[in-house]
């Protein structure tokens, strides 16, 4: 079970969650088969989501957050249950930990009903299956619909190796996140990477969605040329053979289509994260609300992750400006590194996101449903720069997936 080097936004995300003293700790301890979490008999020992990363076989590169009690109290406490529950929204598996002696406490009762309403598997480890088991629990276990239900014995470690194979059992279930390349290129192709070594370039090295791309492509068994934007016009007409796709970083992508033939293939790092992590429908339907936005419009920019700020930032200087050079109507700029509650959402027309790489999809997936429950569009940097740029339509009409969208209009 040695944990692959796999990134953290990989892996599948398996939380465990019950109230204080269920046993959740313990079990993970279990499952890791040595201590990765604090054992205390003291309630409330874990008091942040603690995360380890665990290779189990089928299931692939997983972590594993073990969560605060649900039934945490106090002012601290009703701090840890929000963070605990907001690592449930996001989980790809939730493993309920109850345990069996004892009927279900209000806060496994209340986390049942966010768990029918929520996706995704859910497993059971019932702990402490060495006592005698209170009836009421097994009545209300069966009408959770759960996938499994393991009977666990923490002391002796029974059902630790039950539910490592439940957890693998469910990979078909877990849909793993799509190929940054996904359906764009096959073997044997030649795929043109535009990478701009600028001031926000980070020092003696290429940036997530870039490393990613080069790996996809020698995955595929494809050739990746990979080229700064200034030097693009002179290399791009020595090749004698034409890429099958050229991706550029948003910020050249003006420079990038000025330099190639009309016809080439065209996307942007960005855009292609779009379509991997989130929902590239929803960002395409955020930029046509610019059209409809109402005067003095609020607009909440977003990044995922804290980053040196250069004087020409683009979520912070070169976003507004475009908006503004762009859009004939006034509009305030707000910028935050969460997605706000549902309710804070509502004050805002429009919210623009950042390629959220260090994100998981669920995770972005999740901050999706948030938008669509208050009813606010959003888009992402990539969307709103080839849309600013005029280069939307060729930037997306290389996905299969969009052709539907197209044939509609
Ligand atoms: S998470 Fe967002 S802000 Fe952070 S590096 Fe990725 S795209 Fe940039």
């Amino acid at each position: 079970m040695i944990a692959s080097g796999a990134p953290n936004a990989e892996r599948v995300r398996i939380v465990f969650a019950g109230v204080r003293n269920a046993g959740k700790s313990s079990l993970m301890n279990r499952l890791f088969q040595r201590d990765v979490s604090i054992v205390s008999p003291e309630p409330g020992t874990t008091t942040d989501p603690v995360s380890r990363p665990i290779e189990l076989g089928r299931l692939g590169p997983a972590l594993v957050v073990d969560t605060a009690g649900l039934d945490d109290s106090g002012e601290l406490g009703r701090l840890r249950v929000e963070r605990s529950r907001a690592a449930l929204e996001v989980a790809d598996i939730r493993v309920l930990v109850t345990p069996a002696d004892r009927p279900p406490a209000p806060a496994e009762l209340e986390l049942a009903g966010r768990i029918a309403a929520g996706s995704g598997p859910l497993l059971v480890a019932l702990t402490f299956d060495d006592r005698e088991r209170d009836p009421r629990k097994d009545a209300w276990l069966s009408a959770l619909g759960a996938q499994a239900i393991v009977p666990a014995d923490n002391t002796t470690g029974r059902g630790a190796a039950e539910l490592r194979e439940s957890l693998m059992a469910l990979s078909d279930r877990v849909r793993p996140e799509p190929g940054i390349l996904e359906n764009l290129v096959v073997e044997d192709e030649l795929v043109l990477l535009v990478t701009p070594i600028d001031l926000a370039a980070p020092k003696g090295r290429l940036i997530m969605p870039q490393v990613e791309a080069i790996r996809e492509v020698l995955d595929r068994d494809c050739a990746a040329l990979v080229v700064k934007e200034r030097e693009l016009a002179r290399f791009y007409p020595l090749l004698r053979e034409r890429p099958s796709l050229v991706v550029t970083d948003s910020q050249a992508f003006s420079k990038v289509a000025a330099d190639i033939p009309e016809d080439q293939r065209l996307t942007s790092f960005s855009i292609l994260l779009a379509r991997k992590k989130g929902d590239i429908r929803a960002y395409l339907a955020g930029v046509e609300a610019i059209e409809t936005l109402p005067e003095n419009a609020k607009i909440l920019v977003i990044e995922s992750c804290s980053h040196h700020r250069q004087a020409e930032d683009l979520g912070t200087v070169k976003i507004p400006r475009l908006f503004r050079q762009l859009v004939p109507k006034a509009a305030s700029f707000s910028f935050s590194r969460e997605m706000p509650g549902v309710e804070a959402l509502r004050e805002y027309s429009l919210v623009i996101t950042c390629g959220n790489c260090m994100r998981t999809r669920r995770e972005v997936l999740s901050q999706l449903e948030r938008l669509g429950e208050a009813g606010v569009p959003v888009t992402n940097y990539g969307v709103f720069l080839a849309w600013a740029n005029g280069l939307l339509p060729r930037a997306v009409e290389l996905f299969p997936e969009l052709a539907e969208l197209r044939m509609a209009r």
